[in-house]
C-alpha cells in the first residue's frame, strides 16, 4: 500500500478512541521492528524521521527503506512524518522525499534551539499548512515548548524551565484557528530523552490538565503528546547490568498517556524507550559473547527487543487490531478535502 496522509489515522484514532504510537527511525533494523510489531497487533503505523535522522540516512536510504516496508507489509496503513522541522524549507523538502505528513516547529526560531515568538509561530505555520494541504500533506504544529534536547530537536530548556511555557488552552484555539493544522503538539512538562523527571512524575510536573482544558476547548483537534517514552526500568536495568552508565530517571507513565488519550490525545512520540531496549540487547551480546563480531548476531536481538517495545505500546495506546479497519484515502482525494474546506 502507499504511504497514506497522517490525518486518515489521526481520524480514525479519535472516531475509535485511541492514539497511535509515532515511532522515530534511522535504520533498517528500527523499521523493520516497527512494520513486524505492526503486522502483529494488525496497527496502523507512524514512523518519523528528525533532521538527525535525513542526514543520517542521507534522506535516499531512508526513502527507500520506507517504500521498501509499503511493499512488504501491503495491508498496513503506514504514514512518514517529519519530525521537528525547523523551517518551511525542512518540511518542503520532506515533501518532495515523499513524506506524507509534517511538523513544522514554529514554537522555536530555525536553529531549533530557542524559543520564538506567537507572530512568528503562526505565520510559519500557516505557510507550511498552505503548500501542504495543497499536496494533501498532514501538517503538526506546536505551541509551548518541549523540555531536553537530543538528536537535533527540541529546545534546550530543562524540564523545570519547561514548565514555564506549558501550552495555553486559549491560545491554542487561536493557533488551531489561524494556522489550520491537523494536529497540535502540546507542552505539559515532558521533555526529550532519557532524563525526563527525577521521580515518578505527579501531576505538579507533567500536567496532563492542559491537555483535558484543551480538549474542552477543542474537542476535533488531534493533540500530539511529544517526549512520551515511559522509560522502563527493566530496560533501564538491562544497561547497567551489562556495563552502561544510566543514571536515575523515569519517563512518562503508560496511564498517563492513556488519560490523555482519553481527552484527544490522537499521536504519542516514543522514541528514547526503543533506544533504550535496543541498547540493553547489544549490550548484553557484547558482555556475554565477547568473542561475537558479525553485527548480525547483535542486531538481530536489538531488533527484536524494539519490536517488543512498539508492540506493547501499540496495545497499551489501543492501536492494535485497527489497521484492516482503516479505510484508505489518497494524497489526491486529500487535495480535495481540504479544498473543500477553505
Ligand atoms: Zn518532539
Amino acid at each position: 500500500m502507499p504511504l497514506v496522509p497522517m490525518r486518515i489515522l489521526l481520524d480514525h484514532a479519535a472516531e475509535n478512541n485511541y492514539g497511535v504510537a509515532a515511532f522515530n527511525v534511522n535504520n533498517m533494523e528500527q523499521i523493520q521492528a516497527i512494520m513486524a510489531a505492526a503486522e502483529k497487533t494488525n496497527s496502523p503505523v507512524i514512523v518519523q524521521a528528525s533532521r538527525g535522522a535525513r542526514e543520517y540516512t542521507n534522506d535516499a536510504y531512508l526513502r527507500h527503506l520506507m517504500l521498501a516496508a509499503a511493499e512488504l507489509h501491503p495491508r498496513i496503513p503506514m504514514a512518514m512524518h517529519q519530525d521537528h522541522g525547523n523551517s518551511p524549507a525542512t518540511c518542503f523538502s520532506a515533501i518532495e522525499q515523499g513524506f506524507t505528513s509534517v511538523m513544522m516547529d514554529g514554537s522555536l526560531s530555525e536553529d531549533g534551539k530557542s524559543p520564538s515568538t506567537y507572530e512568528y509561530n503562526v505565520k510559519t505555520t500557516k505557510a507550511v499548512v498552505d503548500a501542504a494541504h495543497a499536496k494533501g500533506v498532514t501538517v503538526e504544529g506546536e505551541l509551548g515548548c518541549l523540555g531536553g534536547i537530543e538528536d537535533g530537536h527540541g529546545a534546550g530548556l530543562s524540564s523545570e524551565e519547561a514548565l514555564c511555557h506549558l501550552t495555553d488552552p486559549d491560545q491554542a484555539a487561536d493557533f488551531v484557528a489561524k494556522t489550520g493544522v491537523d494536529a497540535l503538539a502540546v507542552a505539559i512538562g515532558t521533555s526529550h530523552g532519557a532524563y525526563k523527571f527525577t521521580k515518578k512524575p505527579t501531576g505538579d510536573v507533567l500536567v496532563m490538565t492542559v491537555i483535558e482544558k484543551i480538549h474542552k476547548k477543542l474537542p476535533n483537534c488531534h493533540m500530539v503528546m511529544h517526549g512520551s517514552s515511559s522509560v522502563p526500568q527493566e530496560l533501564l536495568e538491562i544497561i547497567r547490568q551489562y556495563g552502561g552508565d544510566m543514571k536515575e530517571t523515569y519517563g512518562v507513565p503508560v496511564e498517563e498517556i492513556q488519560r490523555g488519550i482519553k481527552h484527544g490525545v490522537r499521536k504519542i512520540n516514543v522514541d528514547t524507550d526503543n533506544r533504550l531496549a535496543m541498547t540493553g540487547a547489544i549490550r548484553k551480546v557484547f558482555a556475554t559473547k565477547p568473542s561475537e563480531f558479525d553485527p548480525r548476531k547483535y542486531l538481530t536481538p536489538a531488533r527484536d527487543a524494539m519490536q517488543k517495545v512498539c508492540e506493547d505500546r501499540m496495545v497499551q495506546f489501543g492501536q492494535a487490531g485497527h489497521a484492516d479497519k482503516i479505510k484508505i484515502k489518497t494524497l489526491r482525494e486529500f487535495v480535495d478535502f481540504y479544498a473543500k474546506g477553505k
